[in-house]
């Protein structure tokens, strides 16, 4: 299994428009410090599935005919936004696994076009893609969302975004797991207030650290990062370290 981190940043990406901030500076001037959307291709038995349909560069990246499956952890705008240039397009039918929101994300249910929508994920319920399990797990947003955890010849990885904390019930399910990978949202520095933390949609660094702990993986991947996120991390290189990373663009991990 090889995944690529097609973008790691939160809806506004980095930089952010107008935002004179030394992280938003800094990727002005070098474009490889430029975060997309996050959404990452998993590569398997020369096949392809995307986490999440938002790269900006979609359809030249992947011509017709070269994408597998879609797996969508949510129906926010951020996360599906090229289903809408992607569905007029001709060429085979795309599978879309996606959770059961009976909304979607405005028209895509009522004119699909080339996406076959009726492949709904249910939380815990294991499904098969080529010779790999896939498990979705619940995970806490504003709008229904499911991470997954993907395994194959007992090895696992799990890609758990938008989320702020993890339930129980997924937490106890990567903890049962020898998980080499956790790719998981953290968009925000530490926030003092517990009470603010809750009301966010996404978590903090504070919480990641706790989730580690719990969880146990053998490496901790930050994605859905922010610009101040990245400033704080800049200014606290000592939180940092061989197993916990703040993901790039591009970057591929072999599992
Ligand atoms: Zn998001
Ligand atoms: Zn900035
Ligand atoms: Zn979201």
């Amino acid at each position: 299994m090889k995944l690529t981190l097609l973008g790691t940043a939160g809806s506004e990406m980095v930089p952010v428009y107008g935002c004179e901030c030394s992280v938003c500076t800094q990727a002005q001037n070098d474009p490889s410090l430029r975060r997309e959307k996050a959404s990452a291709l998993l590569e398997h038995n020369g096949h392809k599935l995307l986490l999440d349909a938002n790269a900006p560069d979609l359809l030249k990246r992947f011509p017709s005919g070269s994408i597998d499956t879609i797996l969508l952890t949510h129906y926010h705008m951020d996360h599906v936004i090229s289903l809408f240039d992607l569905r007029t397009g001709k060429g085979p039918t795309i599978p879309v696994f996606s959770p059961d929101d009976p909304r979607g994300c405005d028209d895509l249910y009522k004119h699909p076009g080339c996406l076959d929508f009726s492949s709904r994920a249910k939380p815990f319920e294991p499904f098969h893609w080529q010779d790999i399990t896939i498990t979705p797990l619940p995970l806490i947003h504003s709008k229904l969302c499911l991470g997954y955890g993907f395994e194959y010849q007992g090895k696992c990885f799990a890609y758990l975004t938008d989320t702020n904390g993890l339930p129980p019930e997924t937490e106890a399910w990567l903890a049962q797991r020898n998980v080499e990978w956790m790719i998981i949202d953290c968009s925000f520095p530490p926030i003092e207030c517990e009470q603010l933390r809750l009301s966010k949609n996404h978590n903090d660094i504070s919480q990641i650290l706790d989730i580690s702990e719990r969880c146990q993986p053998a490496n901790m991947g930050l994605t859905h990062l922010s610009h101040t996120l990245l400033e704080w991390a800049h200014a606290h290189p000592e939180f940092f370290n061989q197993s916990l990373h703040l993901l790039r663009d591009n970057q591929e991990i072999k599992i």
